[in-house]
């Protein structure tokens, strides 16, 4: 049996995870659910699974989940320190599924225990991501990635070696707007950008693929995953999100993983590591979709995709910047506080503005991260006055 803990459980990959593991009950014993907010989801996921703890994020939330959880038997945990005691437990697998750099402790922390931990909290990556290849190293943890681009070069370079790389090709779907002027972009609300054409993502994840940001991030993922240099890693819009990745090899042979738009592919590849599982996803149709796209990303109409390679280029704590003022800037989108081109340009103001030095501890991170914050609310109160 195989103990595994799930972080950010009613999230989006947080379900699609456990809609896995419930399908197999010999196969995986849940030890620790965890959410921010939703108690009522948590405390039904915690019962349905018989986990051992349940840890919810806002910590004066602790009397309600524990009510939620009498006679259960299920321990009660609350507040930011119990999410990173929940991720220090012994357990031979781990999501990191919490949306944001919140996600950062509680993933250290699971790295830091030495076993198998599926990322696909790549906000932790791009602010800490220096940090967080060492600790997986020095503690010798396995550090699977689940965003789909990432799960498909993991693949693809099964049985090759980074040295004989010669690019990696991250896809990108383009997102709802790809075809959309910038005159076009600014009206665009909440409710336009996060209806993604073909992934069913949460809220903040599906902004950021309408600003082409996830992508930016996801290249600096990469760029800590795989190490090949930043001038091997290109994008490369492909709107029917069938080809997940590819991985040319000086060879110029290339490789590509694809298949359905379906997140419990990528995470069952995670979960079932080194071996293969069955899922209930669909397969690949090639036929019926009939043809497959491809063209060239625009960094003048995505400005986030030229912010996130300099941010990458720049390394030491300019990607926590980055993150932490899109991060905001998302938040206030979303809020209806500001509008959509607004969320690059705050988060390029606060690059222009806001250096911080090379982090070198997670604190480091933090403080760089919760600077970004407040510099970040600052630009926000001038555009807003
Ligand atoms: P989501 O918003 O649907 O879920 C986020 C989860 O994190 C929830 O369980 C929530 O309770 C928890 N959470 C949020 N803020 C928290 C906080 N401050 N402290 C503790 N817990 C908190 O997000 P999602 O779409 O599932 O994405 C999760 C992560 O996976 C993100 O980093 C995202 O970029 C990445 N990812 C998602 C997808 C996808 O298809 N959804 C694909 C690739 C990568
Ligand atoms: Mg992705």
């Amino acid at each position: 049996m195989k103990r595994v803990s799930i972080f950010g459980a009613t999230g989006s990959v947080g379900l699609s995870t456990l809609d896995l593991v419930r399908r197999d009950p010999q196969a995986y014993r849940v030890v620790a659910l965890t959410a921010n907010s939703d108690v009522d989801s948590l405390a039904t996921q915690a019962r349905e699974t018989s986990a051992q703890v349940a840890v919810i994020g806002q910590a004066h939330l602790y009397s309600a989940l524990k009510e939620a959880l009498t006679g259960s038997g299920i321990e009660a945990m609350a507040g930011e320190e119990a999410l990173v005691e929940a991720a220090a437990m012994d357990v031979d697998w781990t999501m990191a599924a919490i949306v944001g750099c919140a996600g950062l402790r509680p993933t250290i922390a699971a790295l830091k225990t030495g076993r198998t931990v599926a990322l696909a909290n790549k906000e932790s990556l791009v602010s800490a991501g220096g940090l967080m290849m060492q600790a997986a190293q020095a503690s010798g943890a396995t550090l699977l990635p689940v965003d789909s681009e990432h799960n498909a070069i993991f693949q693809c370079l099964a049985g090759g070696s980074l040295d004989d790389v010669a690019r990696i090709t991250l896809t990108a779907s383009g997102g709802p707007f790809r075809t959309r002027s910038r005159a076009e972009m600014a009206d665009i609300t909440p409710a336009q950008a996060v209806a993604h054409p073909n992934w069913s993502m949460g809220a903040k994840i599906s902004v950021d693929s309408a600003t082409m940001m996830n992508k930016g991030l996801e290249l600096i993922e990469a760029a800590h995953l795989f190490p090949v240099g930043l001038d091997r890693i290109e994008i490369l819009v492909h709107p029917q999100s069938v080809i997940h990745s590819m991985v040319e090899y000086r060879d110029r042979s290339t490789l590509a993983q694809l298949g359905s738009p379906d997140m419990r592919i990528p995470i069952a590849h995670a979960l079932a590591w080194p071996q293969r599982i069955a899922t209930p996803c669909q397969p690949l149709d090639l036929a019926r979709i009939g043809r497959l796209d491809f063209e060239a990303p625009d960094p003048d109409r995505f400005p986030a995709l030229r912010l996130a390679r300099a941010a990458a280029a720049q390394g030491g704590a300019t990607p926590t910047i980055l993150n932490a003022a899109n991060e905001v800037a998302v938040a206030a989108f979303l809020a209806g506080r500001i509008g959509f081109l607004d969320i690059a340009m705050i988060v390029e103001d606060v690059l222009e503005r806001y250096g911080a030095p090379t982090p070198g501890a997670i604190d480091d991170v933090l403080a760089a991260d919760a600077e970004a914050r407040v510099r970040a609310g600052e630009v926000m109160e001038r555009l807003t006055a």
